[in-house]
């Protein structure tokens, strides 16, 4: 096989894409790596401004989950840094929670804050029944199903009207199965309970996200190459599968035959490639159906002193009935290589109130200035200043998650065309979320493309 022959090739180098290129190229497989932008990683990767490294998407990964599994098998040991601290922010105080039992924790850290609210403003105290909703909780993990099409805001109204607690179970809702509470089916919640145990064992990667992805991508050059600000164009397919790709790469279209392909930018934009006419109806309905890209914004605030978790814990905020920030997350406290030294990185995250329509991107940033001033009082005293702020509308190429998670929003890796898959998060496997969700995938795509594709 000739320097520009190739088995596979992989469009898009995500988390799914840049795990299945090494992966192959571990395999035996002539592998070629194609990435549109400059940089590898898509939404787990990182571009610097001003000496900070922002994030593209994840800064977490699950040390228990399939990322560090692949890198393993190839050979690859990305540097991460545990951030196991978790933090609420309630009506303007940070409660930190503690290693285990997060959620009686949660309901305890509510119980106080409205038995205080009351001495100050009066009122009924109506306690959260913890133990109500803990069983409640237990039963619906070992049967989700029978939970039907209730939300999660109704199944949690079963047991509480506690608007803080409302909020936080929101804000989980939205940072892990990619919708509001009030919007996805509770049924998705537990499942995803059950399959991925929580999420307890989060790191960051030490010196950002690109030199991990960087690490992967030695691997695909091991036994091929990788190409960036080379877009796929078109996939080639006919009566007997797939048979090439058409790439643009300086300028030009370069046709490449290859036996496989495997795409990671979506299923809408590897129909789009191919062609609709090489799909089935019911897969271009459930097509339709089932992917729901969510809207996101990205906020980066570096700052002189701390402004978040000022403390110096290592970890995540979660943050309950702020106008659209959910999550914030003082980067720099566990990996300070990710600014220059003495700057303070904070990263926050905001969801519009609903994911089903596209943003009004000015809206978006002056409710999310109002949700900083509010979280943050006195960011500006502490030299903070804006980095970026970047809203992502529903039809952005690198939206929070291409669907939501859990097994009613689920579509198969392979496709109607002979050896043409998909890898990411838009054919998660059912509960597995997020970079996991887009490694798990290539590791099954490969072990299928083993039993029915030769390499060489
Ligand atoms: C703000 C935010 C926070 C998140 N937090 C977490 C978290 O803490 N933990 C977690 O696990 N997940 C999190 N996620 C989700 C996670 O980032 C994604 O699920 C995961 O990174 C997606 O990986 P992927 O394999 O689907 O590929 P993507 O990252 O979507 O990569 C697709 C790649 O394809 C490229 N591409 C597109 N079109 C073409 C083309 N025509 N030709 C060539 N290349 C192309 C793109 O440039 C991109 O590099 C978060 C996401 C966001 C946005």
């Amino acid at each position: 096989m000739n320097k520009e022959q190739f088995d596979v090739v992989v469009i898009g180098g995500g988390m799914g894409g840049a795990c299945a290129a090494a992966l192959a190229a571990k395999e035996g497989y002539r592998t070629l790596l194609t990435e549109k932008r400059d940089i590898i990683g898509g939404r787990f990767s990182c571009k610097e401004i001003d000496g900070c490294l922002l994030q593209t998407g994840a800064p977490f990964i699950h040390i228990s989950g399939w990322v560090p599994k692949v890198c393993k098998e190839v050979g690859v040991d990305f540097d991460l840094t545990e951030c196991l601290d978790v933090h609420y922010w309630i009506r303007g105080e940070c409660y930190k929670l503690p290693l285990e039992h997060r959620m009686n924790a949660l309901f305890e850290i509510c119980n106080r804050v409205a038995s205080n609210r009351a001495k100050l403003v009066g009122g009924i105290v109506k306690e959260i029944a913890s133990q109500k909703v803990m069983s409640g909780i237990r039963s619906a993990i070992s049967d989700p199903e029978k939970l039907g099409s209730t939300t999660i805001k109704e199944w949690l109204l079963r047991y509480t009207d506690n608007e803080d607690v409302h909020g936080i179970f929101d804000a989980i809702s939205v940072g892990f199965l990619m919708a509001h509470s009030y919007e996805i089916p509770v049924y998705n919640f537990f499942h995803f309970m059950a399959t991925q145990k929580g999420f307890n064992d989060v790191a960051m990667s030490t010196y950002g996200n690109l030199k991990n992805m960087e690490k992967l991508a030695d691997v695909v050059r091991r036994n091929g190459e990788v190409w960036t600000n080379t877009p796929a164009k078109r996939i080639l397919a006919g009566k007997n599968g797939v048979s090439g790709v058409v790439l643009e790469k300086e300028g030009k279209e370069l046709e490449i035959p290859c036996k496989v392909v495997i795409s990671n930018i979506g299923v809408k934009e590897t129909v789009a490639l191919t062609g609709e006419e090489f799909f089935s109806e019911d897969y271009l309905a459930d097509m339709r159906v089932k992917m729901r890209p969510t809207p996101i914004s990205i906020i980066h605030i570096a700052s002189d002193e701390p402004i978040c978790m000022e403390e110096g814990d290592a970890g995540a905020m979660l943050v309950s009935n702020a106008r659209r920030i959910t999550d914030a997350i003082p980067l720099t406290n566990s990996c300070p290589a990710m600014a220059p030294k003495g700057v303070h990185l904070t990263w926050a995250c905001a969801s519009p109130p609903s994911v089903l329509f596209p943003v009004d991107p000015e809206e978006e940033e002056r409710q999310i200035m109002k949700d900083i001033n509010m979280i943050f009082p006195d960011w500006q005293k502490k030299g903070g200043r804006i980095v970026e702020i970047e809203v992502r509308n529903m039809d952005h190429d690198l939206p929070e998650g291409r669907t939501w998670l859990g097994p009613a929003y689920n579509m198969p890796r392979e496709t109607p065309v002979k050896n043409l898959f998909n890898v990411g998060d838009a054919v998660a496997s059912s509960g597995i979320g997020g970079t996991s969700a887009g490694a798990e995938g290539a590791k099954r795509t490969i072990e299928t493309v083993k039993k029915k594709v030769k390499a060489g």
